[in-house]
């Protein structure tokens, strides 16, 4: 298989065909129609086999993830997803791996009706690019930087299942087998809250995604918009599966470590009533778990009243480099 016949085999053929996509695969560009008054909202992110995920990881999971994180950083701008393109490095042109992974990539694009529209494919280390775009109505992309004094925090979904998973894998924990599966789920699959953030838009005042952990991602929102904040560690919202571990691995998984993809949002006080109204269509649940506050800092109180520190604040790619 050539590199031609790779993409016309794997990447030219798909699900999705949409009306704004007047050039895709095959020309030297894409062509592509953004809807009359709205914003371009476009985020890239890189995958890199032994960095991202452990070498051997499956190619469906590989694939689905790869898109997952894309479409998670539209979710925390409240876009509505529409065109990615690819960029993939292969050691080689395995068409059982490629098939796998076409599976989990194009399984998510096609619910959230996302249309693959271009790309580069080159042999080297297995690495995976993707670059997503989508739009909003003008003006109303969900920023981190308007987060005020006295806005509720809220978060969607469980926090910290993701970095139980990564625990189970490293033999850091055991688990039954169920719940082991649950939270390996929630690590290889996550699911990216573009609906949430769309319902969020109008409605919250700053909005970021959960990659890094709560406390390093609520950091950024605190730094962008000059304020701090406390969280009630109680109010966290953990799994069962979590719940029946908590005395064993503490707060760590749930504030101070990666890979959960929820949203995390600022809410001023008078629109709490319209998002509680709201609540019911936020599937994935959603929970009040601080304040927004004029002093900096990030204070993560303990239900005895003291002050919680976390052991590090989130991943950081060139810490000590
Ligand atoms: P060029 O040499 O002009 O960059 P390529 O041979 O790299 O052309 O790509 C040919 C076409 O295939 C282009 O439309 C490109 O966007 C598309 N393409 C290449 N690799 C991928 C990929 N991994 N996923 C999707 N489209 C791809
Ligand atoms: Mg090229």
């Amino acid at each position: 298989m050539n590199e031609f016949e790779l993409i016309r085999d794997y990447f030219a053929r798909q699900p999705v065909r949409r009306a704004d996509v007047v050039v895709g695969i095959g020309d030297d560009a894409a062509v592509l129609d953004p809807p009359a008054g709205c914003q371009l909202v476009v985020s890239t992110d890189m995958l890199v086999s032994g960095v991202h995920f452990p070498e051997g990881t499956a190619p469906a999971a590989v694939g689905y993830k790869a898109l997952a994180v894309n479409l998670s950083d539209l979710a925390a701008m409240g876009a509505s997803p529409a065109w990615f393109t690819l960029n993939l490095s292969l050691p080689s042109a395995d068409s059982g791996w490629l098939e796998g992974f076409c599976a989990g990539l194009f399984g998510l694009a096609g619910p959230f009706g996302l249309q693959l529209v271009g790309g580069d494919t080159t042999r080297g280390p297995l690495t995976v690019g993707i670059q997503i775009a989508g739009f909003v109505p003008r003006g109303q992309a969900l920023l981190r930087s308007g987060a005020q004094p006295g806005d509720s925090i809220y978060v969607t979904g469980w926090l910290g299942d993701a970095a139980l998973g990564l625990m189970c894998l490293r033999q850091e924990l055991r688990l039954p087998e169920a719940e082991w599966d649950r939270v390996l789920q929630r690590l290889e699959r996550p699911v990216p809250r573009v609906h949430e953030g769309e319902m969020l838009r109008g409605l919250a005042s700053a909005c970021i995604d959960i990659s890094d952990g709560l406390v390093a991602d609520l950091g950024h929102v605190l730094e962008a918009s000059g304020a701090g904040a406390s969280i009630e560690l109680a109010a966290l919202p953990l799994s069962p599966v979590y719940q029946a571990v908590r005395d064993q691995v503490g707060w760590n998984p749930a504030v101070a470590r990666g890979d959960d993809y929820e949203l995390c949002f600022t809410l001023p006080a008078q629109r709490q009533s319209v998002l509680e109204a709201q609540a019911a269509r936020f599937g994935c649940g959603l929970r009040r778990i601080g304040v927004i506050e004029a002093q900096p800092g990030l204070r993560l109180v303990e239900p005895s009243g003291s002050v919680y520190r976390p052991d590090r604040q989130g991943y950081d790619h060139f810490r000590g480099v």
